[in-house]
């Protein structure tokens, strides 16, 4: 399947809509701008403080000169409901906030308020301000706490981190003012997803670098904590598609975002290692310090419900998306690079 490749014409005529991404700096922010701006949107996007922020993401997607950056704080009413006045967007993608579950433990004040609180003042500014606009809320498979089976739509919530309390505190907002008011408001349940723009302090993205440092002459130790937790991972400019078709559907709806496959952390290491002809058990150390309060075993999801309603699919497997990641790593040309 390729439908869900965003294309790589960046220079799309215009189609008279606007988007704004809250969290445009980020991983997401970015490759959700340059898919919008190849659709013809015009992209507003903002950050905490616009004059200093880093936009290195947007310039290694090759959008930074095409997106109308503002300074926007959720946490602050006034900031929401005046980057939404002033933009009147058609949607609105709220992908800003602590993202980081590790960082959540030692942060729980800072991840909470700006995750849950960021989320209900832009759902009160679009209230408040009587706006057509359309909002996607970046969720989260924390959510879901421990699974062996697959979780959907229906799966019930037991969130086990500050983060995950945080997301879930979110998507019932985003759900009670989408029932209470008649919002087009969604939430995208999405399992982690991966690609050269994850900041180093990703365990994948760790890893990536280690592997490839080690393969260049680096005599390092790849320090690791619990192996045996299992993800789902996926390709993330195959996710920020799938944001962007739930905003297009007549009714707004919830939906999971995963592929439908777990994978072991230890399988991880193994594929990166194994790809540049390394066997990761000479270079990988256990790390007790590494482990978190609370960790997940494991997390998987049924994106059966994204194929039925959105033709959303994930195409990429983990050993192709860690393969994309270690070209980006060593320098070499990956799907959304710039100018690709
Ligand atoms: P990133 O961390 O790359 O980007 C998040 C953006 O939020 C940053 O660019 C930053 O923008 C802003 N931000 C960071 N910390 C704070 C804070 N304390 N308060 C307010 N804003 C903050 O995240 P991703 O792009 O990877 O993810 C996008 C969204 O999707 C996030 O909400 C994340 O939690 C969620 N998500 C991501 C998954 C993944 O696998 N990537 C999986 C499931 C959910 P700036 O500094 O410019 O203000």
């Amino acid at each position: 399947m390729t439908d869900c490749i965003p294309t790589t014409n960046v220079n799309a005529p215009p189609n008279g809509k606007s988007a704004l991404i809250i969290g445009v700096s980020g991983q997401d922010g970015a490759l959700l701008a340059r898919l919008l701006l190849a659709k013809g949107y015009h992209v507003h996007g903002s950050s905490r403080d616009a004059q200093i922020g880093n936009f290195g993401n947007l310039e290694r997607v090759g959008v930074r000169h095409r997106v109308q950056l503002h300074s926007a704080v959720t946490t602050d009413f006034r900031s929401v409901a005046q980057l939404l006045s002033r933009t009147a967007p058609d949607e609105v993608y709220l992908l800003a906030g602590q993202s980081s579950v590790g960082l959540s433990f030692e942060q729980p004040v800072e991840t909470l308020e700006s995750i849950a609180l960021g989320t209900l003042n832009l759902l009160e500014a679009i209230r408040f301000l009587g706006l057509p606009t359309r909002l996607y809320n970046a969720g989260s498979s924390e959510c879901f706490g421990d699974q062996e089976e697959p979780a959907d739509e229906q799966t019930a919530f037991r969130p086990r981190s500050p983060y995950a309390v945080a997301k879930a505190s979110a998507h019932w907002a985003v759900a009670s003012y989408r029932e209470a008011y008649g919002l087009h408001a969604c939430t995208g349940i999405l399992f982690n997803h991966e690609s050269p723009l994850r900041p180093l302090r990703f365990v994948t993205r760790k890893i990536v670098a280690s592997v490839c440092r080690i393969a260049a002459g680096s005599a390092e130790r790849l320090r690791l904590g619990n192996l045996d937790i299992e993800r789902d991972w996926g390709w993330a400019p195959e996710y920020v598609d799938a944001m962007w078709r739930m905003l297009q559907l007549p009714e707004a709806n919830d939906f999971v975002i995963a592929t439908g496959q777990a994978h072991s952390l230890r399988s991880f290491v193994e594929f990166a290692f194994a790809a540049l002809d390394l066997d990761w058990r000479a270079h990988v150390d256990y790390d007790d310090d590494l482990r978190r309060p609370s960790d997940l075993r494991r997390s998987v999801g049924c994106p059966r419900r994204a194929a039925e309603y959105l033709g959303w699919k994930a195409t990429s497997d983990l050993q192709s998306v860690i393969r994309r990641m270690l070209d980006a790593e060593q320098g070499r040309a990956w799907p959304m690079q710039a100018n690709s």
